[in-house]
Parts: structure tokens; C-alpha cells; sequence
């Protein structure tokens, strides 16, 4: 790639200053969510984009420390301390956008790492209509938005959109209700505010359960809690999801039965999953092929027929390939992401027990659409499912 610098703006003394600006901007323009500035020797700067690694530039040593000091400064940070770990916030004015972004550092021996978690745009959350969800997973989302009390949760591992979701859900049932209903957040980190509810970061002694607690005596109709991690917040959770609250949440786990293994692994009894969980849905977000996609060959099909057999997953009849790359994709062959995801039928006490819980949404069927569809490839759902459950699992009990 053309280096992001010219010798002359390296050896200007508001290096640092614009420096920072452009390294944010040039990754905003390519859609980057994660930015790491890593010391080896001298710096690599490298972006996150569609959930892959490519190289943005390398900087000396003293470059790469200036901008990582510039950053520091933006982020509200201690300066001179380099030994400990430390989060800030950043809020970055560009021509025509604001750039909200939370920057941690950490010490390594080779010095300061820095990674910058770019949030998308503040202010509006995405619509359920404009995440690219099937129609399955759009019809799962509008039943779940007319409960009135349970617990719903959104899972899958980090960067899967399970955050990005839970937002467009929480507008979408804002909208169906009056705009006086009583909607409030937990959040950690607070990634976007929406202005449409009442939002709360999680921080030092206030935790998602003493949160929670005092959420409750606020006449909540409906709470969002980022995360469910500890045992004390999924029983205070589940308990408000039984008296009348709807309480929407997300998990990290892989799939719908690993979401129920999770929450009996949080002490959630069988008879709280039973009588208040009211739906799980798991994610996975893959990347598209760009426009310079071609033709798959019949044969090229072979190769996977015995792979998607034992997940007993549908085959597709017909398949694109990444192409050669264009200028879209940056010779990469992908650009942007679609999500795909899976849903338990119902939360039924027998399927619990014996440890089998049929879905209603498959990533099986959600993949097979997409590769007939030619919008995903059969490389991608194999980087981004290298192994899959094949039943068997041991009973959640
Ligand atoms: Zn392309």
C-alpha cells in the first residue's frame, strides 16, 4: 500500500496532531471497527475491517509513540503512566461526521500498545430493517418486540452484531409503543446514544446487579442489560423477567444450546429458564462478496459436500466464488457483512432436560440461502464456523 505519510509530514512538528486525525478518518473510510497501533521494534497500525486484518501503516518507534501519546491526551488519559492499562474515550469533529471511539492501552515489552474500538455513529441506532436480517429472523425479532414480561437474549461471540441488534430491537419496540414507555439501559461500555431512553454505564461500584436493583424501583417497563455475566445479575434478571418486566440482554456464547448451558452455569434454575426466558437467538456475522464475485464451478462443490453432512446442514445447489478483488474491496474479494443466525423453537422443560432443544431458525438454512443467494461463499462459512456442534451435547442439567 501507499504509505498514509509523506516524509515531509513525518518530520513536521504537528505530526501528532494530524496525525491521529488521519489515521481515524482514513479508518472510518474503510469501515475499520477496530484500530490496533502495535510496537514491534518500531509501530504497526493495523484495522479491523468485516471482522479481518489488513496492515494501515508502520511508523518508527517515535512515530508510533507520538501518536499514541496524541491519543492518550484526546482520550482524557494520564500521559505519563505507560506501565498500567488505562481506557479513554475519544470524540473525533471530521468534515462531515463525529467519531466516537474508546481507546485502552497496554503495557508490552516492546512499549505501548494501543487498540481503538471505533463506535458507529452516535446518535441514530440502525433499524431492525436496515441490519440485512432474514425474514425468518425478522419475524422472530417483531414477536419478541409484542412480550410484555420475560427475559430475551441475543448471543454469540464478540463481534457478531449481538449489540447492534439489541439496539435496533429496543427502537423498533420504542416505536410500537407510546414514547412515554419506560425504557432504560445498562450498558458497559455505553456504545451509542440514542436519545430515545434512558441509558446507564456500568463503572467501578455501580455493577450490572446493583444496577439492576436500583433500576428496579424505577418503574421500569423494559431493560436492557448489556451483558448477563454473574450469577447475582441473572437471578435479580430473571426474577424482574417473571413480575412484569421485559428484560432484553445479550450472551457470549456459540449457539442456542450453548446460551442455555451459559445460564445454567449462572445458577438460572430450570424452572426460571422455563417460565421466563421467552426467546435466545444466536449470531454470526459473515462477510459479503463484492460485485467482482464469479461463477462457482460444479466441482468446486465436491470438496464440501461430506463437511456439510456431518453438520447435516442443507446444501446449496448452486454457488459464487470470490473474485480477483477490485478497487471496492481493496483487492480483498469481500466487502461489508450479513448476519445469520439461529433460534430455539421454545424453551420446553423436556428439551432441557434430555438436552435437546430443537431451533426454528438454523444457521444450516440461513447459510444455505445465502451461498444460493451467491452473497456469501463457502470459504467464509467455514472460517467463521470451523467446527460445529454435531449433537450429542451433555445435558445442560
Ligand atoms: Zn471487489
Amino acid at each position: 500500500m501507499e504509505n498514509l505519510f509523506t516524509s515531509t509530514e513525518l518530520t513536521h512538528p504537528d505530526f501528532p496532531i494530524f496525525g491521529v486525525e488521519r489515521v481515524l478518518t482514513e479508518s472510518f473510510r474503510q469501515r475499520a471497527s477496530d484500530i490496533h497501533i502495535i510496537p514491534l521494534g518500531g509501530y504497526t497500525v493495523t484495522l479491523r475491517v468485516d471482522g479481518v486484518f489488513r496492515n494501515l501503516a508502520n511508523l518508527s518507534r517515535e512515530h508510533g509513540q507520538s501518536l499514541l501519546a496524541r491519543m492518550k491526551v484526546l482520550g482524557r488519559m494520564k500521559t505519563f503512566v505507560s506501565t498500567m492499562p488505562q481506557e479513554g474515550r475519544i470524540s473525533l469533529e471530521t468534515g462531515e461526521s463525529t467519531i466516537e471511539a474508546r481507546i485502552s492501552t497496554f503495557p508490552t515489552v516492546c512499549g505501548e500498545k494501543g487498540v481503538i474500538r471505533i463506535f458507529e455513529g452516535s446518535g441514530t441506532a440502525s433499524s431492525l430493517e436496515e441490519l440485512s436480517l432474514s425474514e425468518r429472523t425478522m419475524a422472530w425479532m417483531h414477536s419478541m418486540a409484542l412480550e410484555n414480561q420475560g427475559v430475551v437474549a441475543i448471543c454469540g461471540p464478540s463481534g457478531s452484531g449481538k449489540t447492534t441488534t439489541l439496539y435496533a430491537l429496543l427502537s423498533h419496540i420504542h416505536g410500537l409503543r407510546s414514547q412515554f414507555c419506560s425504557i432504560a439501559t445498562l450498558e458497559d461500555p455505553v456504545e451509542r446514544i440514542t436519545g430515545k431512553f434512558a441509558q446507564t454505564q456500568v463503572s467501578g461500584d455501580l455493577t450490572f446487579h446493583k444496577g439492576l436493583m436500583g433500576l428496579l424501583r424505577q418503574d421500569p417497563e423494559i431493560i436492557m442489560i448489556g451483558e448477563i455475566r454473574d450469577p447475582d445479575t441473572a437471578s435479580v434478571a430473571f426474577e424482574a423477567g417473571l413480575t412484569g418486566h421485559l428484560i432484553l440482554t445479550t450472551l457470549h456464547c456459540d449457539d442456542p444450546h450453548g446460551a442455555i448451558l451459559r445460564l445454567r452455569g449462572l445458577e438460572v434454575t430450570q424452572g426460571a429458564l422455563v417460565n421466563a426466558l421467552k426467546g435466545v437467538l444466536c449470531m454470526r456475522l459473515l462477510r459479503k462478496l463484492c460485485t467482482c464475485s464469479i461463477a462457482g464451478r460444479a466441482s468446486e462443490m465436491e470438496g464440501f459436500v461430506e463437511i456439510w453432512k456431518a453438520r447435516n446442514w442443507p446444501f446449496p445447489v448452486s454457488h459464487r466464488v470470490k473474485g480477483a478483488g477490485c478497487e471496492i474491496c481493496g483487492g480483498t474479494g469481500y466487502f461489508g457483512r450479513v448476519p445469520v443466525s439461529a433460534a430455539l423453537e421454545s424453551i420446553d422443560p423436556d428439551g432441557i432436560q434430555g438436552g435437546v432443544l430443537n431451533e426454528s431458525i438454523s444457521f444450516g438454512q440461513e447459510t444455505r440461502d445465502l451461498l444460493e443467494s451467491g452473497i456469501i461463499d463457502f470459504r467464509e462459512v467455514i472460517r467463521i464456523f470451523p467446527t460445529v456442534n454435531r449433537g450429542g451435547r451433555e445435558n445442560p442439567l
